[in-house]
């Protein structure tokens, strides 16, 4: 059984998949997609020895090692391009997503879904998605345990959840198009809990150039918050 976050990002994993795990820790993604005959096949991929041996040995319990092929690697490294139909990337910060991308994307074919799942900083994976000719299809949030994690959808064309206009544009990037749009509970708690965070290191804080930057960041927000309202 996986958690909500983890359900919501197979949801969006395209039924007969084959589908690489990248960052796969104890492979439960792979595992369960195809207990659930979800996928075909599945590559988890791991830069650790740690979890990736976590992840051979849950291949192993559940007698899968036929269907999932554990690699010790980094990123997309791991893949050969057109060797799968989608990748899940979970349960990192959105900076490092990014970077797996960018540093691997010479391992895709470009006909991938990207499911992204980046636990903080998301505005870089849509920047970087943005950037190298990916179309968002869809954004999601999820509360469990406190927590708020947002999931990212793409696969390369046309791009058409952003606006025109560039101030919005940059808006959305930061906040998510579809998630702006939306408004859902999650979403604004987790803007406002943000917020929180911020005026408690703005109030830590001595004066000085850093604070400029920070209370440009929180007007920005102050400025969501308000036409949610
Ligand atoms: N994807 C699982 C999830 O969402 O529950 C596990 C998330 S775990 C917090 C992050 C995993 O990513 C760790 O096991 C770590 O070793 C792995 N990782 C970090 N950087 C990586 C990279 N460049 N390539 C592959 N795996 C990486």
């Amino acid at each position: 059984i996986l958690d909500q976050r983890l359900q919501k990002v197979v949801s969006y994993i395209p039924q007969g998949a084959v589908l690489a795990d990248i960052g796969s820790d104890h492979a439960f993604v792979p595992c369960y997609c195809l207990q659930q005959n979800l996928i075909e096949r599945a590559i988890a991929g791991e830069v650790n020895v740690g979890p990736m041996e976590a992840a051979q040995g849950q291949v192993a319990l559940v007698q899968l090692e036929d269907k999932i092929d554990v690699r010790l690697g980094s990123g997309l490294t791991v893949l050969t391009p057109g060797e799968v139909t989608a990748v899940t990337i979970a349960g990192m910060g959105g900076t490092l997503i990014a970077s797996i991308l960018e540093e691997g994307k010479n391992h895709l074919s470009g006909e991938e879904r990207l499911i992204l799942q980046p636990n903080v900083d998301a505005v870089d994976v849509r920047k970087w998605l943005l950037a190298n000719g990916y179309a968002l299809l869809s954004e999601a949030i999820v509360k469990e345990n406190e927590k708020i994690y947002e999931i990212l959808v793409a696969e390369k064309g046309e791009e058409s959840l952003y606006s025109d206009d560039s101030e919005q544009r940059d808006w959305e990037l930061y906040f998510g198009p579809q998630l702006t749009r939306e408004k859902a509970p999650a979403f604004i708690e987790k803007w406002q809990t943000e917020q929180q965070k911020r005026q408690y290191i703005l109030e830590q804080m001595q004066r000085g150039n850093d604070s400029d930057v920070l209370q440009e960041k929180m007007a920005n927000i102050e400025r969501l918050i308000e036409k949610m309202k």
